[in-house]
């Protein structure tokens, strides 16, 4: 292997980024890919960082500090979210940026991978400074994205009202409306149909094709989903709708269990948009989020922060899959304890390609100004989705890998393809 790069040298763990260089390792050690190829992939083709003010509302000005990591576009322009949370440094962003790549390229859309983040609570800030803070961050990112360049969209602490002023900033700037600058938005300013739900329905196909080849039935099957924001409310009101019990759910303040399962569709109509439970479930009892880890379920969802299955904990996960929808929940060392164990994992790269691939389809509609219905879009992404697993499975099947093995040497295989057919220039 190449000697380590001081400049790249993670922090103290659990460092997603040096999770996410470990399995790049395991795919390009299958692949057999020479220590050139393996550098280009290591490193992102671009790091941009900015330190930039935005007005309070006391009338005090605050500066605030983001990043966008662009990994690699050999197969389309970059894409991936912007995260606003307390704990995005660029450590992080690198590996969301990386496994955005290969994200994109197991379900084969045309996008490269990159990702975004600002160091700030967004709970502590009044809309209006949320409003200022987020039209400053894309005027700060301006020259490098571009709807055939970079495009960023919701993820962490963001969502469709951000990305409206995101959207709208931009266009001011350019004298015209630009709706294919990010993907997210809501409907009525070119967003897609489905792509709120996108990603926790891209869960639940994931779960589905999981537990039709293990013989589950979904009919009853109890499943524990940590978070309950866009993604985790959505699988599980949509798994409690296929049938499944979901026995615990939880959101960043901790959650709530009941072996009888719990009425998520009540539960989600209430959740506040930053997807706190707002009532307590009669008749549950409340647990934290590392009970929810190792409560007794059959699957576990865990749909909010990396690094929550630690080598600390995973002994002592109870479920037999994990489905992650989450980026990163799982380190590398615990997922190797959660294999020997006869777990399986259904990695995040796969189960939450969802909100990408329609994304795609929102990039694709707003382009041609031509727009779909809801179930147009449902079925494609049903279609995706399951194809992607599918091809998946059968490389993991073939070639006795891990499913994360599997979905990581299926997506890196399409990028280094990508770069060979293009070459280097000049
Ligand atoms: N933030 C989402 C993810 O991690 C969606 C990215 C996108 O739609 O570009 O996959």
């Amino acid at each position: 292997m190449t000697s380590p790069d001081p400049a790249l040298a993670p922090p103290a763990e659990p460092s997603p980024y040096a999770s996410a260089l470990e399995q790049l390792d395991a795919a390009a050690d299958i692949l057999g890919l020479d220590d050139g190829m393996r550098e280009t992939l290591r490193r992102p083709r671009r790091e941009f960082t900015a330190h930039f003010p935005v007005e309070m509302d006391d009338g005090s000005v605050r500066t605030f500090s983001g990043y966008r990591v662009q990994h690699n576009d050999a197969r389309g322009p970059y894409k991936g979210g912007i995260r606003y949370a307390t704990g995005v440094s660029l450590d992080e962003v690198r590996a969301l940026a990386m496994w955005m790549t290969w994200k994109c390229a197991i379900v084969n859309v045309p996008f490269g991978g990159a990702k975004g983040g600002v160091l700030v609570d967004p709970d502590r800030l009044s809309d209006c400074e949320l409003e200022n803070l987020s039209r400053r961050f894309i005027s700060e990112l301006e020259p490098i994205i571009g709807p055939d360049r970079d495009i960023p969209a919701p993820d962490m602490g963001t969502n469709a009202r951000v990305m409206a002023w995101m959207m709208d900033t931009y266009s001011m700037g350019h004298g015209h409306t630009v709706p294919a600058i990010v993907t997210g938005k809501p409907v009525e300013v070119g967003g897609s149909q489905g792509r709120y739900e996108a990603t926790g329905r891209g869960v639940l196909f994931a779960t589905e094709e999981i537990a039709r080849r293990r013989g589950d039935a979904l009919e009853g099957l109890r499943v524990a989903v940590q978070g309950f924001g866009q993604v985790g409310s959505v699988a599980a009101r949509l798994l409690s709708e296929a049938g499944a019990r979901i026995v615990a759910v939880s959101d960043a303040g901790g959650g709530y269990h009941d072996s009888h399962g719990l009425d998520v569709a009540a539960l989600a109509a209430r959740a506040s948009e930053r997807g706190r439970i707002q009532d307590p479930p009669p008749g549950a009892d409340r647990i934290s989020n590392a009970e929810l880890i190792e409560i007794d379920c059959d699957y576990l969802i865990p749909a909010a922060i990396e690094s929550v299955i630690l080598d600390s904990n995973a002994e002592r996960v109870r479920a037999d899959v994990i489905v992650e929808a989450a980026n990163g929940p799982t380190t590398p060392e615990a997922e190797r304890i959660l294999l020997e164990r006869g777990r399986v994992l259904v990695p995040d790269v796969l189960a939450n390609a969802g909100g990408v691939t329609v994304s795609y389809m929102e990039w694709v509609q707003d382009l041609q100004s031509f727009f779909w219905e809801e179930d147009q879009v449902n079925r494609r992404l049903s279609r995706i989705m399951r194809k992607a697993f599918a091809e998946v499975w059968e490389r993991a099947e073939t070639r006795g890998l891990s499913l994360r093995d599997a979905a990581n040497v299926v997506g890196v295989d399409r990028v280094v393809r990508a770069i060979e057919l293009r070459g280097i220039f000049p």
